[in-house]
């Protein structure tokens, strides 16, 4: 397979010396969501290791110019099960890698119809397309939220999933869905249920048109665009107050996509580091990556949120062959910081 050099290779990360390990042959990959935050540079990566891909996106959340130009563009909705199942015919790809979703904790408490509706009744719409389409396999976006408050650390696929907010359950709804898809249609899948997604690659990274998440609320501080941060909680059950989360560089995500595309993988893996960072860590790492100083107010609790989600990703390691090149959270907050200062205001549409 004719490979690219990485995109992203003046980031002087491991792989840009060229040992960016294959996944899979060259693969036709329809990608939706793949103008957002995690699917624009998942789609970077395919095409950097040499697959086609197609992104269907309805830019409600994501951005035309984060679409990579070497994909194809389709603009629809998933809502619009006539397009979504033409799309897919008409394109006949052998993986679907399904990221367009709505994923705001704190928003799914106020207004959960649109996470089942756009989560679950919409993806609907494209597992069947994946069906009629003959694809072979599909990779799911899931996440942490569907394990609610776990009982035991860190969180291995064992654990039982008790969602304690809209979101995590249309997630874990769809995740049911998956397994009675394979089991009545045969269309393969594989279920990745992130930690905290964070960092960026050289040209993609994070700008949500309303934010909420912390480390580019964090980094707004640092850039001048904000007084001070907020941290959500300081009186939950962890060291120094604040919530603990694990967060997982965007670039070894994307690797993990393309290991699950590969034939006979299949089921659900968490992916994280195993290493949890409350608030404040964030916080102070933010501050000595950036070297500005980042006043912090102490607010309520955000509804919805548990105090602490740490990964265990065993599973994704031996079975998957995951191995995370940017597990340490400098590196992450490094990684956004330089994309943040290229891009103060993110995407220009
Ligand atoms: N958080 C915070 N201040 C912010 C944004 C988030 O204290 O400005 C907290 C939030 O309550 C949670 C953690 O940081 O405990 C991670 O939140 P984020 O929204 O980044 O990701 P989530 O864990 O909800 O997917």
């Amino acid at each position: 397979m004719k490979r690219n050099p990485p995109a992203s290779s003046k980031l002087g990360f491991a792989w840009a010396k060229g040992d960016w390990p294959l996944a899979c042959r060259a693969m036709k990959v329809f990608v939706t969501g793949g103008a957002g935050y995690i699917g624009s540079i998942c789609v970077e990566q395919l095409l950097d290791a040499g697959h086609t891909v197609v992104v269907f996106d309805n830019l409600s959340e994501g951005h035309r110019s984060a679409v990579d130009e070497r994909a194809m563009f389709i603009e629809g909705c998933l809502s619009d099960r006539e397009t979504i199942l033409n799309a897919v015919a008409s394109n006949q790809p052998e993986a679907i890698m399904h990221f367009a979703a709505n994923a705001l904790v704190g928003e799914s408490m106020t207004n959960p119809s649109k996470y089942f509706r756009n989560n679950v009744a919409n993806g609907i719409n494209l597992l069947d397309a994946a069906v009629e389409g003959g694809v072979r396999k599909f990779v799911f976006s899931s996440t942490c939220a569907t394990f609610g408050v776990p009982e035991t650390m860190p969180m291995t696929e064992a654990l039982p999933q008790n969602p304690i907010n809209p979101y995590g359950e249309s997630k874990l709804i769809f995740e049911k869905l998956l397994r009675w898809y394979q089991e009545l249609h045969g269309l393969e899948f594989v279920a990745l249920r992130y930690f905290n997604a964070a960092g960026a690659s050289e040209k993609f990274g994070e700008h949500h048109r309303i934010e909420t998440h912390l480390i580019p609320n964090v980094l707004k501080v640092a850039l001048g665009q904000a007084k001070e941060c907020k941290i959500f909680g300081t009186d939950y059950p962890t060291p120094d107050g604040t919530c603990v989360r694990d967060y997982i560089h965007i670039i070894d995500l994307a690797q993990a996509h393309m290991l699950a595309m590969e034939p006979g993988k299949n089921g659900y893996y968490n992916l994280g580091n195993g290493e949890g960072y409350s608030v404040r860590q964030v916080i102070e790492t933010c501050e000595r990556v950036s070297g500005k100083p980042i006043p912090a107010i102490e607010e309520p609790r955000r509804p919805g949120d548990p105090p602490r989600l740490v990964a265990g990703a065993q599973k994704a390691i031996d079975e998957l062959g995951w191995k995370p090149q940017f597990a340490s959270l400098d590196q992450i907050v490094e990684s956004a910081w330089r994309w943040h200062q290229a891009n103060p205001n993110g995407y220009p549409d």
